[in-house]
């Protein structure tokens, strides 16, 4: 095994890159991981209301609907257009925020928009017939996309918005679920999909002095134009003419607002605890006339195969997408083609992906001193770990901001932001004063699930979901789970677990769903359930999966593996196996599990 990776400028001791990475995490190690933020709540609460949508009065629902589901994000969407598709017509979505969306609902920050390439990342394109009009979509746009779904399917007609599920409990004398709510709303329906979305719940960084603060303050997922000017279009943010702004944190959405607010404040300082690792974006407007000749019918789902064969290194003719994350699987595969058959041992191979990534990450930390001037501010914005210890980000401009007069990194040299005064900020002992704190601090991932979605869920017997996760997750395909009729979990976990683009799994997954329902209507069953051996036997084949990409405790900390914690006891809804042939034969076994009539596993009565 090398001990030396060659750039083509240069050759790279692997030793010391690795004690650097380590040195890295373990400055930021800290003992109390997730409990390091303060939960939204309470004194914390006015940081969750929508500054979007004005919350309209209405009646509280008491009715039947054939299917509730929790969620009007891309879940929700793609699983009610499936099951409008397959002839259900009363689907009734349930929403916390103002309209559909979900993410696009709520991130309307400036500079927001997608990181993989648009046409595989927008649910339906092909359906709705629309074409995205850039490579990275911008958030209005795709938040267009959501309603669009909403309209074509009539999906907003039954739709409750401004609407949070209390209480969610299967009946077994009706064989139907009984759904409350923080509206009043008390109606049964017969099936219920719930579509959680893996980071829905904004968090607050647990600073000393946070709650002293007199200025202005709000998170990145609540954007306040009303205070900033400008709008999610990116209209210059014109009222922070003349304002001094703190942003905390610097993950992928900071990297995204950062250019935008760096052109607007008087004076922008960003608190950086872990630079994100910024590779190129290349975005550019789609030609139409290109477009026409790639959207033959089936377009968008051969699209999504190839790019999901590229991600997980499959064979693939040609690669459509050509996006960041097909770029870094390329690099992986070829690195791992480079070595002798005789060779191809999981040590060898390991190594070789190593390689790769640090040839990677050694392009990405040379790219910042082509951008950023100041030599100083380059070095403390280079990131030191491997590429998928935490999201990697693409942009063309971030780095650049820190070229404007305005910008100045506060790097905390892994320790985070020191305390909060009243009129500032203060790292290792300087006070910055400021007029606004923009917290740019992420969402709850490791977080008890019914703590994010807000219930718990009770099924047969009056069984909590909580109670039968407590040991860990347990379902079949991550959607159906014993002890719990009817009831589906739209999401990737103990399924596909694609997390480069999240949105195919959620589209198989929806289709799934649409058939099981509509042989269950058709056939005049009253309830189904995977059965304890289908479960059981499920977890058995995960068992043997490889471990996953992300999460190691060998990297920094964040959510990614549980703040550095990681995720050995598999309880957290992200971090459970999925599939070990991987994403392209889980599809395709998903595929013929559902044509086949059978949904093996699955008991109806
Ligand atoms: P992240 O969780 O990625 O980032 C939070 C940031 O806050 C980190 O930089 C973190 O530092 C920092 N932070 C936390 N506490 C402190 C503290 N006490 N002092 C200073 N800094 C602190 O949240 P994001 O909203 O940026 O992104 C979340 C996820 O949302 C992304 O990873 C991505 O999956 C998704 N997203 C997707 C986008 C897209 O597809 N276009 C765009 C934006 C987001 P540290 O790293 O040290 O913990």
């Amino acid at each position: 095994m090398s001990e030396a990776v060659s750039t083509a400028s240069r050759s790279i001791d692997k030793a010391a890159i690795r004690a650097k990475y380590a040195q890295e995490r373990d400055k930021r190690v800290r003992a109390d991981g997730n409990d390091q933020y303060i939960e939204i709540k309470d004194q914390w609460g006015h940081y969750l209301e929508d500054p979007y949508t004005p919350v309209a009065q209405r009646e509280p629902v008491r009715d039947h609907v054939t299917v509730a589901f929790i969620g009007g994000g891309f879940s929700g969407l793609v699983s009610g257009a499936r099951l409008v598709e397959a002839g259900v017509t009363d689907v009734r979505i349930l929403e916390k925020g103002g309209d559909f969306g979900g993410t696009w609902y709520w991130n309307r920050y400036p500079g927001a928009q997608c990181d993989t390439a648009a046409f595989v990342y927008m649910p339906l394109l092909e359906e709705t017939g629309h074409m995205p009009s850039e490579k990275y979509a911008h958030a209005p746009e795709i938040l267009e996309q959501c309603q669009r779904i909403g309209n074509q399917y009539n999906l907003y007609d039954n739709a409750l918005f401004h609407t949070q599920v209390q209480e969610l409990s299967w009946q077994e004398d009706t064989n139907r679920w009984l759904i409350k709510t923080d509206r009043g709303d008390e109606f049964t329906a017969q099936f219920v999909g719930m579509g959680p979305g893996p980071l829905h719940i904004p968090k607050l960084p647990g600073i000393a002095g946070i709650e002293s603060f007199t200025g202005h303050s709000f998170h990145t997922s609540r954007w306040d134009y009303n205070y900033t000017g400008g709008d999610p279009s990116g209209a210059p943010l014109d009222k922070l003419a003349g304002k001094r702004v703190a942003i905390i944190g610097t993950g992928a959405t900071s990297v995204q607002c950062i250019p935008h607010l760096a052109k607007a404040c008087e004076k922008l300082y960003v608190c950086q605890r872990t630079p994100s690792s910024v590779d190129v974006r290349g975005n550019h407007d789609i030609d139409p006339e290109w477009f026409k000749a790639i959207a033959t019918p089936g377009w968008q789902q051969r699209w999504l195969e190839n790019f999901t064969a590229n991600q997980t290194g499959q064979p693939i003719e040609e690669d459509l997408v050509q996006d960041g994350w097909t770029d870094l699987s390329k690099r992986v595969r070829s690195k791992i083609s480079q070595l002798d058959p005789k060779d191809m041992t999981l040590e060898n191979m390991m190594a070789a992906y190593e390689d790769s990534d640090i040839e990677k990450m050694e392009e990405i930390r040379a790219r910042v001193n082509t951008v950023v001037e100041d030599p100083a501010t380059a070095e403390d914005l280079k990131a030191w770990y491997q590429q998928l210890c935490k999201r990697p980000c693409f942009h063309d401009d971030y780095l650049k901001a820190y070229n404007e007069p305005a910008c100045e990194l506060v790097d905390t040299n892994g320790q985070g932001v020191e305390r909060i005064t009243q009129t500032g900020v203060v790292v290792a002992g300087v006070e910055y004063e400021v007029d606004c704190i923009i917290y740019a601090s992420g969402f709850e991932v490791g977080t008890p699930f019914e703590r994010r979605s807000g219930y718990d869920t009770l099924g047969r017997d009056g069984l909590k979901l909580s109670e039968y996760w407590a040991d860990g997750m347990r379902t079949l395909h991550g959607t159906h789970i014993n002890g719990f009729p009817n009831l589906f979990m739209v999401q990737a976990t103990q399924g596909a677990n694609l997390i480069s683009n999240y949105p195919h799994n959620l589209t198989e997954c929806g289709t799934t769903i649409a058939m099981i329902v509509k042989h269950a209507l058709d056939n005049g069953h009253q309830t189904l359930e995977v059965s304890a051996q289908a479960e059981q036997a499920w977890l058995d084949l995960l068992s043997n999966a490889p471990p996953m990409m992300i999460g190691s405790t060998d990297c920094t900390p964040g959510y990614y593996n549980n703040e550095g914690k990681g995720w050995g006891d598999g309880k957290g809804v992200v971090a459970a196996n999925g599939y070990p042939a991987g994403p392209v034969a889980y599809f395709e076994y998903l595929k013929g599990w559902r044509s086949s009539g059978n949904f093996e596993g699955i008991d109806f009565s």
